[in-house]
């Protein structure tokens, strides 16, 4: 008998075990770290969130809440579960949080069968003009089982017209008015939404997925005083791990706690949690506001440099970390599709989006959607977003140009190598991982 013997099975790694796993992980560090990322809703975790979110709390099964569980030996599960919960509330000034939500579409499906019945109306911004499936889409939970109404941006401004809204709420009378967007470049009026929901006797559901990193450090006002959910994804400007966070007053705390578990999930991820904890401890540090500073200032550099190329800005501008970008204008230009082919293969990353009031479909759409939270995180500051703006619009103006995308490439490949990311991450050999794909 050999009782002080590892078992291989707890000793050897990833790169041994499964080759080809380890490969794919390898090849997506390279992609991640020699391409330019600009879809807005990522970003790159710290290598601590990282190590959290890969520990032995994923073999641990705590279903219920700290000191309520359903299951033993979950004192340790209970620690990182109120530590994330502690500094979810203290970041955001939130009288409760549910940090469980394996996603943000989970959030918001516990908020909804805590605020509805079945059968009930909401009122959500439509997905074409910047909102998000889970607020009321045909296909998606939130449009198959409650009614739905809608409202958009003006058709001038492209933004948020807060006299039509108004309207709309006082002809639909909505249960829950969801707020909150996937796709909206401007600040938010979270009191005026809350003013209109109550003049209606509504609810109001706030989704700050997008935009919860600027909440945090006070960089877009926060809807919390004004919304009874605010729910967020935590992998977007706040940069943890992928999951969901639901906020709300203490008077529906047991409710919001009943709908997450057991209403719609089971056990929670515990080392998801951890990672949240970290990163929700990372943006109580105040290099985090300068981080989301720059990530603004960031966007408005790369707004004014595309608008300068001759590209169209929607609404004109940006107040937060994304802009949405015009590239199809009426026929002169490319279509959102094809400029993120064209982009993706100079490994520049966006996706196609639909601007307001689009002529084309979903899947063509008009424009494309850049955010800057990721690159910032890279470290890189307006200089580089001015560079980067340029190769864009050269790709966008002249997409079949091989002198251009040469150029760009080399561009691409200039600002990333003074930009590292993740040492040590890298586990084979770089000849065998690539032989392996
Ligand atoms: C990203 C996003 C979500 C959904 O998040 P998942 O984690 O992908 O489910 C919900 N609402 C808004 C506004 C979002 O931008």
């Amino acid at each position: 008998m050999q009782s002080n013997s590892i078992n291989k099975f707890f000793s050897v790694g990833l790169e041994d075990v499964d080759p080809a796993v380890s490969a794919a992980v390898d090849n997506e560090v390279r992609r991640q770290t020699d391409g330019l990322e600009l879809i807005a809703s990522e970003n790159f975790v710290s290598e601590a969130v990282l190590q959290a979110a890969g520990t032995v709390f994923t073999n641990k099964y705590a279903e219920g809440y700290p000191a309520k569980r359903y299951y033993g030996g979950c004192e340790f599960a209970d620690v990182v579960e109120n530590l994330a919960i502690d500094r979810a509330k203290a970041i955001f000034g939130a009288e409760h949080a549910n940090v469980q939500p394996h996603s943000g579409a989970q959030a918001n499906m516990a908020v909804l069968m805590t605020a509805l019945d079945h059968g009930d109306t909401i009122l959500g911004m439509r997905l074409s003009h910047g909102g998000h499936l889970t607020h009321g889409h045909p296909l998606n939970f939130s449009g198959i089982n409650y009614k739905v109404a809608d409202y958009g941006v003006n058709k001038d401004t492209e933004q948020i017209d807060y006299d039509e809204l108004q309207k709309i709420a006082e002809e639909s009378r909505p249960k829950l008015l969801i707020c909150g967007a996937s796709a909206y470049p401007r600040t938010i009026d979270f009191a005026r939404i809350g003013e209109i929901a109550r003049s209606v006797g509504a609810k109001v559901m706030a989704d700050m997925a997008h935009i919860a990193g600027l909440v945090a450090t006070g960089l877009h006002p926060s809807p919390v005083p004004h919304c009874e959910f605010v729910t967020t994804t935590t992998h977007k400007t706040l940069r943890g791990p992928r999951g969901g966070l639901i906020l709300c007053r203490e008077e529906f705390a047991a409710d919001i706690n009943r709908n997450v578990f057991p209403g719609v999930q089971g056990g929670p991820l515990i080392h998801i949690i951890a990672a949240k904890a970290v990163a929700f401890g990372e943006a109580l540090r105040d290099d985090f506001k300068s981080y989301q500073q720059q990530v603004i200032n960031n966007a408005k550099v790369l707004a004014d440099t595309l608008s300068d190329a001759g590209l169209r800005i929607i609404s004109g501008g940006t107040d937060n970390h994304l802009l949405l970008v015009d590239v199809f204008m009426d026929g002169k230009g490319i279509t959102g599709k094809a400029a993120e082919k064209a982009l993706g293969d100079v490994h520049i990353t966006v996706n196609k989006n639909t601007i307001p009031f689009d002529t084309q479909k979903p899947f063509v759409a008009s424009g494309i959607r850049l955010g800057t939270p990721a690159l910032t995180t890279r470290g890189m500051k307006e200089a580089e977003m001015s560079a980067i703006g340029a190769m864009i619009a050269s790709i966008i103006h002249e997409p079949e140009s091989e002198e251009a995308k040469a150029k760009v490439k080399q561009g691409v490949a200039e600002i990333t190598a003074k930009f590292p990311m993740y040492p040590g991450r890298l586990k084979a050999k770089r000849e065998e991982s690539i032989s392996a794909t």
